[in-house]
C-alpha cells in the first residue's frame, strides 16, 4: 500500500462517520454531560454519558455508553464517532487514560492497541497541525465530562484553545 492510498483510506474511513455517524444524540440516562467548543474551527459538540452502576468487586464505573450532538467539521465529528464508539464498555480510569494517549498519539508519540486500531486513522490528521484541535475535541470534552471538578467551564462549554493539542 502506497502513502497515498492510506490516505485515502483515512479519509474514507472520516467521511464515512461524518456523513453516518453511529452514535450521534443522547444517551438514557444522562449521567454525565458536557459541551465543548473549539473556537479554532467553530467545532461544537455536546457529549453524554451513561455510567453502569459501579462493579461490586472494585467500585469502579464502567461506561455503557456515549452518544454526540453537534456541529462541526467531518473530522471533530468522526473523531466523536470513533471515540464513541472505543469507550463502550472502558472504566472510567481506562477513558482518562484513553484521553492521555489519544493526545500523544497525535502528537506521534503513540499507537493504540490492534482492537483500537481504527483510531489510527485519526493520525492522518496529525499532518495538519491546525486540524488537531478538531480531532482532539471529542477527548478533550470527554475528559471534562469525566473529571467535572477538574474544570471550570464558562457558559457551559469547555474550549480547547489554551490546550497544546
Ligand atoms: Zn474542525
Amino acid at each position: 500500500m502506497t502513502l497515498g492510498n492510506l490516505r485515502d483510506l483515512y479519509q474514507q474511513v472520516i467521511l464515512d462517520h461524518y456523513k453516518k455517524p453511529r452514535h450521534k444524540g443522547k444517551t438514557n440516562p444522562i449521567d454525565r454531560q458536557q459541551r465543548g467548543h473549539n473556537p479554532s474551527c467553530g467545532d461544537t459538540i455536546e457529549l453524554t454519558v451513561h455510567l453502569a452502576p459501579p462493579d461490586a468487586d472494585n467500585g469502579e464505573s464502567r461506561i455503557a455508553d456515549v452518544k454526540f450532538e453537534g456541529e462541526g467539521c467531518a473530522i471533530a465529528i468522526a473523531s466523536a464517532d470513533l471515540m464513541a464508539e472505543a469507550l463502550r464498555g472502558k472504566t472510567v480510569a481506562e477513558a482518562l487514560e484513553m484521553v492521555q494517549r489519544f493526545q500523544r498519539m497525535m502528537k506521534g508519540e503513540a499507537e493504540f492497541p490492534k482492537e483500537l486500531r481504527k483510531l489510527n486513522v485519526m493520525q492522518g490528521v496529525a499532518q495538519f497541525p491546525v486540524r488537531i484541535k478538531c480531532a482532539t475535541l471529542s477527548w478533550h470534552t470527554l475528559r471534562a465530562a469525566l473529571e467535572p471538578q477538574a474544570v471550570t467551564p464558562e457558559e457551559g462549554y469547555v474550549s480547547n484553545e489554551g490546550e497544546e493539542a
